[in-house]
């Protein structure tokens, strides 16, 4: 079994950023990488907001930018799956078993940072046409649909939100629901309500989504069915908007976390990163269903770091 002062479990931007810190402090940080290391941003094209790079990056070059980053201060990265992550209170004090596919680490301290995954429809032309006019992410990729039409899938807060911020960038928006009545709040809806008075958004409701059609450009237009009647709208981007699930499965029964599934932090004045077990943090999308960015993901990374060598002296 090997011994780690600061595991981090997951390799996007806030799992980098923390080794970086943690790195740095001499907490000798190992990194378990997960299935998709990179994380999110490996599925991306354009990454526009990472603030320094005003011409824009690739989201897998930011990534492996991250990672050279990582390993140049001496982090040791690891490819494997964690499964499991018991307490242990003894004689050595608090230290964490965590059991991975192909490793055992005896760590002192755990960083979390196993990000969320947007929901698909799980449609074939879903992923045919992913990075090429699908997004799970209006404030990531709006940008690119300015003065076009979108379309906007669900009928949450999550939807409701995108397609209002859609509306003040792309010339209309289609907000596809499969029923007639939302599920976000009632604010929302009144927000929604004003917009489609205002002619720039249109509420498709009763309807479900077949395909999403399109070319070698990229998107053209999506097909849906309302109330039994096939019909296709032109749009160039569709924004899926039925909400996130974190990866925090294997955490379950561990730490506390919020009714979706979201880690709690912030309880801590003095670590708010740290969960409901100290001397574990959780950094990035799995304890943040509200921002969901790389650069709220690192900072948090950098946060959990800090808390953890805090925590440690
Ligand atoms: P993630 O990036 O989700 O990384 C999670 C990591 O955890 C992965 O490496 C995964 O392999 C690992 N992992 C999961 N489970 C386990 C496990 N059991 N064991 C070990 N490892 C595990 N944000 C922006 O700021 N700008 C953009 O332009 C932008 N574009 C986006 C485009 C798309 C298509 C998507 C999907 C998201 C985009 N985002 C963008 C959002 C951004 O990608 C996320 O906010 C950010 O990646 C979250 O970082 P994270 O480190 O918390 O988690
Ligand atoms: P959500 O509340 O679970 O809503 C998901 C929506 O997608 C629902 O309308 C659902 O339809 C629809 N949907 C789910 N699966 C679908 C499928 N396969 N095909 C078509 N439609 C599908 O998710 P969310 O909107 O991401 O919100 C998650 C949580 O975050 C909520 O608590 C929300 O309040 C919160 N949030 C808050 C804010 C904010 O306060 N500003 C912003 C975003 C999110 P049905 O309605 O038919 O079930």
């Amino acid at each position: 079994m090997r011994q780690v002062e600061c595991l981090i479990i997951g390799s996007g931007p806030a799992g980098y950023t923390a080794a970086v810190y943690a790195a740095r402090a001499n907490l000798k940080p190992v990194m378990v990488t997960g299935l998709q290391q990179g994380g999110q941003l490996m599925t991306t094209t354009e990454v526009d907001n990472w603030p320094g790079d005003a011409g824009g990056i690739l989201g897998p070059e930011l990534m492996a930018r991250m990672e050279q980053h990582a390993r140049r201060f001496g982090t040791d990265i690891v490819f494997d799956i964690v499964n499991n992550i018991q307490v242990v209170d003894d004689a050595h004090g608090r230290h964490f078993i965590v059991t991975a596919d192909s490793h055992v680490f005896d760590a002192k301290t755990v960083i979390l940072a196993t990000g969320a995954s947007a929901k698909y429809l799980g449609l074939p032309s879903e992923e045919e046409f992913m990075g090429r006019g699908v997004s799970g992410c209006a404030t990531c990729d709006g940008f690119f649909y300015q003065n076009k039409p979108v379309a906007v899938v669900g009928g949450g807060n999550t939807a409701v939100e995108e397609a209002l911020y859609l509306s003040n960038i792309a010339s209309h928006v289609f907000l596809i629901h499969r029923r007639d009545t939302f599920k976000a709040e009632a604010i929302m809806v009144d927000h929604l309500m004003e917009k489609v008075r205002e002619g720039k958004i249109t509420l498709v409701l009763n309807s479900t989504t077949d395909t999403i059609v399109g070319d070698k450009s990229g998107v053209t237009g999506i097909q849906i069915t309302q109330l039994g009647v096939q019909k296709t709208l032109s749009v160039d981007g569709v924004f899926i908007a039925i909400g996130h699930k974190p990866n925090t499965d294997f955490v379950r029964g561990l730490v506390d976390m919020d009714e979706y599934g979201y880690i709690t932090t912030k309880t801590n004045p003095q670590r708010v990163t740290e969960t409901s077990v100290a001397g574990i943090f959780a950094a990035g999308d799995v304890q943040d269903s509200l921002y969901r960015q790389a650069v709220t993901s690192a900072a948090s990374g950098c946060q959990a770091a800090l808390d953890a060598e805090r925590y440690l002296k």
